[in-house]
């Protein structure tokens, strides 16, 4: 049986979901950000695969999750190991089953299809460019193949999202806006996804972050051929806009377990720069990066922008709430929505959630009139306990998603 290696997997804390991260890649991306393109890892074949990320869930969650990710470096090197990957997942009961690739071995024969009749449900397709001699020079590689199988994937019942990343000077303006152009003739509503380039932790520093204005304008150049077009974080998989995650479960291939956070991310990718540039001047070009939540919220509203509503259609407007795992045997569901009468608070928002759901569910919850600590909520991807807590005020349209904090790591 074929083998890939396995870096390492990822399990959410938001809820059960599980990150398998392969290594190697096909392409040499200039302003690669990702260690596991240059391999290692443990050598696995699917099975084995399946059967260690089975395992880490089960200490984990104590429940195999429903939705798994599959990224790297690049998934689909190998096709009999990812297919079987795929298979094994459906077969387990995964009802969510989503690749994140550079689409170009995609662009070939059946793979799409095959892929489709083992179970992918959603593949994010990165698109580093659309000009032939950018793309060969960015990543050495053709992206004819890419191309295909955009249309190849557009085509067929798998969802698909297609992100680029915003390059000054490399990729910019002229490049988004042949991309929208493309997209607009292959499908209008394909989703688009335009993420900035960060370079601090970049292979090579080809080019500056972008600037909000120049974000902006990529949005609207975007958007005036493509209604789904959206500007937003790279880092999360969530469509359109996520609460922010600030650790990560990893679980090793023999099956040790360590809570990450951004700092064990960046420790990662400076030994992995070590030998590209001295660690010093990583640490200095972190250091002036504000790990920038404000411009990150900034750009996330940008995202809104088009579907802006007037004050009266907002407030009728339904509020919708998504639980955690650990409220769903009370809720019975994994999320709702409620009508709203005029402006209304957080608070107003759980005492509606508790009648409806009964005294146990304002007992999980609530302790002393605030949300207990093993929760956190999110008002449109912003922590409450940033804005007003339980004050906060609540508009039609909203979107509030309350988390757990599950023990373990
Ligand atoms: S496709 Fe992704 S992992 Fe591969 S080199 Fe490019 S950025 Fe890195």
């Amino acid at each position: 049986m074929n083998k890939r290696g396995l870096q390492y997997f990822t399990l959410s804390e938001i809820e059960p979901r599980v990150w398998f991260m392969l290594t190697g890649c096909n392409f040499h991306c200039k302003g690669c950000f990702r260690p596991a393109r240059d391999g290692g890892g443990t050598l696995l074949t699917a099975e084995e695969t399946l059967e260690r990320m089975e395992r880490a869930c089960l200490n984990y969650y104590g429940e195999v999750p429903s939705e798994a990710m599959i990224t790297g470096g690049e998934p689909t090197l190998d096709r009999d190991y990812l297919l079987g990957l795929v298979k094994g997942l459906k077969e387990k009961g995964f009802e969510k089953i989503v690749l994140m690739t550079n689409g170009y071995e995609l662009g070939v024969d059946e793979y799409v299809d095959e892929l489709e009749e083992a179970g992918l449900t959603e593949v994010h397709v990165d698109l580093k460019a659309f000009s032939e001699d950018i793309h060969r020079w960015y990543t050495g590689k053709s992206n004819k193949q890419v191309l295909r199988a955009i249309e190849k994937l557009n085509a067929s019942g798998i969802d698909l999202l297609v992100q680029t990343i915003y390059m000054p000077g490399i990729v910019d303006d002229a490049e988004i806006e042949k991309i929208a152009m493309f997209f607009a003739s292959v499908n209008k509503n394909i989703k688009y996804r335009i993420n900035p380039f960060v370079p601090v932790f970049a292979y090579e520093q080809v080019t500056r972050r972008p600037t909000l204005e120049e974000m902006e304008r990529a949005y609207e150049i975007a958007s005036k051929y493509l209604p789904n077009a959206i500007i937003s974080r790279s880092c999360y998989r969530e469509y359109p806009t996520p609460p922010p995650q600030k650790t990560w479960i990893t679980v090793y291939p023999d099956l040790t377990v360590k809570r990450r956070g951004m700092k064990d991310q960046a420790e990662d990718r400076l030994s992995w720069l070590n030998h590209v540039r001295p660690r010093e001047s990583v640490m200095e070009d972190w250091k002036k990066e504000e790990w920038d939540f404000k411009l990150r919220h900034s750009l996330v509203g940008i995202s809104e922008l088009g579907k802006e509503v007037n004050e009266e259609e907002k407030d009728s407007e339904p509020v919708k709430v998504k639980f955690p795992q650990a409220l769903h045997e009370l809720t019975k569901t994994r999320e709702t929505e409620l009508d709203l009468d005029g402006s209304t608070t957080i608070r107003d928002v759980l005492e509606r959630l508790a009648e409806k759901y009964g005294d146990e569910f304002r007992e999980r919850l609530i302790d002393g009139g605030e949300i207990k600590r093993s929760f956190n909520v999110y008002l449109n991807g912003m922590n409450i306990k940033n804005l007003q807590g339980i004050k906060t005020e609540v508009e039609g349209n909203a979107k509030i998603v309350i988390l757990s904090w599950v023990s373990g790591g």
